[in-house]
């Protein structure tokens, strides 16, 4: 068995021609889960060749429009794209299962009741929720909004945490401690750092500070990709660095 993650959406609200708005995708066996769901994700995956008919579980980091607004596109596309029979797990912070809801008042019934079996659950820190058999999904709340949190993919071959948006926070990189994979979030140069997001530095140091063996960095704003990321994060970072792309693979634990 393998845990593979391609980064579908590197990009961040900033429309830009190579890098769409966030999105994961995190594969191991029959489990296949889209970790936020942005602008371009769906046709995105269906470039990259990704089964987007059978996934297993959306899973949400917050509900800022890039990581969120394609979300029930996606609903709709396996109502009327698919003849899928299988159930689709959605997951999110606390607020998930009111924000689909709320949906459903404002634009249609089928958001909750599309017609497949669908299952939706607000997630809690220290309540792993299980994926599979000896897979499971965790949550921490990252300095960003008041509902954003980061997810962590635990399997045999190794945990895959995913910051979603966040800003500095020492106690995600305790959380995030022994991470085979820290997919973390690098949107600003130094020079613009604010609390709610990070630069590649405090990426590197957040990866440094849990131990992490390898560090992706995604969701990149215009203004930080005309520094050297790399050097920057591998200041305070000594393990591999990865300026993700949209489309790239990683095997998890390997
Ligand atoms: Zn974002
Ligand atoms: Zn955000």
């Amino acid at each position: 068995m393998s845990l593979t993650l391609v980064t579908v959406g590197t990009g961040t609200v900033a429309p830009h021609p190579k890098r769409s708005s966030p999105a994961n995708w995190v594969e191991r066996g029959e489990v296949r889960v889209l970790m936020d769901c942005g602008a371009g994700t769906l046709h995105r995956l269906a470039e990259f060749g990704l089964p987007w008919e059978h996934v297993s579980h959306l899973a949400l980091t917050h509900f800022h429009p890039d990581h969120f607004g394609e979300a029930p596109a996606l609903l709709f596309a396996l109502k009327w794209a698919t003849h899928r029979e299988e159930p689709l797990v959605v997951l999110g912070p606390v607020g998930t299962v009111q924000l689909f809801k709320r949906l459903a008042d404002a634009i249609g019934k089928w958001v909750t009741d599309p017609g497949y079996p669908l299952v939706m659950l607000d997630l809690h820190p220290g309540e792993p929720f299980p994926l599979g058999a000896d897979m499971t999904l965790e949550v921490h709340r990252t300095p960003h909004t008041q509902e954003s949190v980061a997810l962590g993919v635990r399997a045999p071959e190794g945990l895959l945490v995913y910051t979603g948006d966040t800003g500095p926070s020492e106690e995600l990189g305790d959380w995030a401690t022994g991470c085979a994979l820290l997919l973390a979030e690098c949107s600003l140069p130094e020079a613009m750092a604010i609390d709610m997001h990070l630069t590649p530095r405090q990426a590197g140091a957040l990866a440094q500070r849990a131990a992490a063996r390898r560090l992706v960095l995604t969701h990149f704003y215009p203004p930080v990709e005309q520094v050297d990321i790399v050097t920057e994060a591998a200041s305070v970072y000594r393990g591999p660095i990865v300026v993700a792309n949209d489309g790239d693979r990683f095997e998890v634990g390997r």
